[in-house]
């Protein structure tokens, strides 16, 4: 799934296969003991997106810094994504802007750590 109505769905599918391995910022394991990854793709068409097959969520550094963009929107976001797996855009968007301001210190700063370079 991509943030913003700009990103089309599935439009950078065939970039993702040959840029996931390479730059993996952090490991995450679920409340299922499925591991995911955290991957800076500076690449891909989008802000960012997430695999649910393969557990990838992919964070586009360079654009969000070219294009002044809101990087803890996108971290937060790919992340709801993450978390509730039957949501559609609208929704995932919508939690996104209504909860961003609610959001404490520490999660934001988990949110952050995700893509920090290693
Ligand atoms: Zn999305």
């Amino acid at each position: 799934m991509k943030k913003k109505v700009r990103s089309k769905m599935g439009a950078s599918v065939a970039f993702s296969r040959a840029a996931v391995a390479s730059d993996v910022r952090s490991y995450f394991v679920d409340n299922s003991g499925k591991r995911w990854r955290w991957v800076v793709d500076n690449r891909m068409r989008d802000y960012g997106d997430i695999d649910y097959e393969r557990r990838v969520i992919r964070i586009n550094h360079a654009m969000h810094k070219r294009e002044r963009e809101s990087l803890i929107d996108t971290l937060f976001h790919e992340e709801l994504h993450r978390l509730f797996p039957s949501l559609g855009e609208r929704a995932i968007c919508a939690m996104t802007r209504i909860l961003l301001p609610t959001l404490s210190r520490q999660y934001r700063s988990w949110l952050y750590s995700r893509i920090r370079q290693r």
